[in-house]
């Protein structure tokens, strides 16, 4: 599939003399789209939510857009659930799938009346400790172990990560906790991320309503809510196939009516965690080409480099690029496209076909609307880019603006080491 940007130059020009580049851009229409498809797909399930995983993109200017279609916030830490709580966030709304949690973050969620995730079995006592009691909606999280297949693929390997509970755990989880006074119960499992493929939900699904319906057998615990957590993937490369959401929907509801039907549990509330699905194809790293050089191979460097967008260099990840207003031209052109890090792997993309750039060109850097901005830091003293909204009317707005050197010192005292910088 052709990947199309849904800025043109003439806008990246006219925001860049506002907003020099590098910044972020977010498609408001792009966003507001996709939520409504989510909600349609899964409108068969009464009690469905999406509850956005704001580590993908922790920018309040675009969870209000999300809040506009009832999607709730799957926080993982205070400085989310404060942003959670400032957004008018409350109750059922904020899920907190934290791992690891600090106490104090516990008592923050509870406060807000947020439903608690506990990832571990452990957490039950540091939980009641901490609050002097459990809470009477708690979730729990699964981690079945060995490799996650769907057919013959690997999709990932829960038992070589750190999350969730085993299965043993689970049942004596839900027998403590009815007996502390829980009385709605969920589970929760995320066991394969960024996946292209529709069926990855359902099977999904499958696994945690045939447990949930064991569950409510064995320790006569009340489950409430079923959250299949985040992992809904979209397509980096122009050859993958996007996932249809409305048969994924439907993939679930098929196995809701298998499963939770006959055992008479048809009043069970679906729940989503989705931060890529939600905002990745609706964001983009938009930079300029500042200099070519011609050694070994040829490199692009821009005015970005990997403390905007991590992804290249943590994973290896693929990210489209698009010089603007070259969509047409033939991609004859093999390079690197850099960044200014002392780092090699400081690399957006590696032999990568592109038409010829000339200096001054304007880089349209595909799908990082999630874990994109949100992975960023300062390493060789860089500062983090704006975020700008590409508005439903074509009007664009700064909803976060770009690190200055006093963001960057802000957190030195200077007082007796040296003059203060700024
Ligand atoms: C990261 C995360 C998500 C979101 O994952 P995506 O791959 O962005 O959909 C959801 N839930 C939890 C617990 C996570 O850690």
């Amino acid at each position: 599939m052709d990947k199309k940007p849904f800025a043109t130059l003439e806008q990246a020009k006219k925001i860049a003399e506002s907003f020099p580049t590098p910044f972020y851009l977010y498609d408001e229409k792009g966003i507001r789209d996709n939520a409504e498809c989510v909600k349609r797909a899964f409108s068969w399930n009464k009690g469905f939510r999406e509850y956005f995983a704001v580590k993908a993109t922790p920018n309040p200017y675009l969870i209000n857009i999300l809040k506009e279609y009832d999607c709730g916030v799957d926080c993982s830490s205070l400085t989310e659930l404060m942003m959670a709580k400032a957004l008018g966030y409350t109750g059922d709304h904020i899920m907190f799938s934290s791992n690891d949690t600090p106490p104090e973050e516990f008592s923050y969620c509870n406060d807000l009346g947020g439903i608690i995730n506990l990832d571990d079995f452990t957490h039950i006592a540091c939980l009641e400790k901490t609050l002097g009691y459990i809470p009477e909606t708690i979730s729990c999280r699964f981690n079945p172990g060995g490799l996650f297949r769907i057919s013959n693929d690997i999709m990932d390997n829960p038992g070589d990560s750190k999350y969730g509970m085993t299965r043993d755990q689970l049942f004596e989880a839900f027998r403590i906790l009815k007996g502390k006074g829980a009385k709605r119960f969920g589970i929760h499992a995320f066991l394969a991320s960024n996946t292209v493929t529709d069926e990855y939900y359902p099977m999904l699904a499958e696994i945690l309503f045939q447990l949930a319906v064991d569950l409510e057998k064995e320790t006569g615990a009340d489950i409430c809510f079923i959250n299949l957590s985040g992992g809904v993937g979209i397509p980096y490369r122009p050859d993958q196939t996007p996932n249809n959401i409305f048969a994924i929907g439907e993939g679930v509801r098929q196995a809701y009516e298998k499963i939770l039907g006959p055992a008479g549990m048809d009043d069970v509330a679906i729940y989503t965690e989705m931060g890529r699905y939600m905002m990745g194809p609706y964001g983009a790293l938009v930079t300029t080409a500042i200099h070519e050089k011609h050694i070994y191979k040829e490199y692009i460097g821009v005015d970005a480099c990997a403390v905007n967008l991590m992804r290249p260099a943590m994973y290896g990840a693929y990210h489209h690029i698009t010089v603007l207003g070259k969509e047409d031209a033939p991609c004859d052109h093999c390079y690197d496209v850099t960044g200014s890090l002392c780092e090699n792997n400081d690399k957006f993309a590696i032999d990568r076909m592109l038409p010829e750039i000339a200096i001054g060109d304007i880089l349209f850097i595909h799908d990082t609307g999630a874990h994109g901005y949100s992975m960023g830091y300062n390493y060789n003293g860089k500062l983090r880019s704006a975020e700008i909204l590409l508005k439903t009317d074509g009007s664009f707005q700064l909803i976060r603006r770009a690190e200055t050197p006093k963001d960057y010192y802000a957190t030195f005292d200077f007082s007796g080491i040296m003059d203060p910088v700024l």
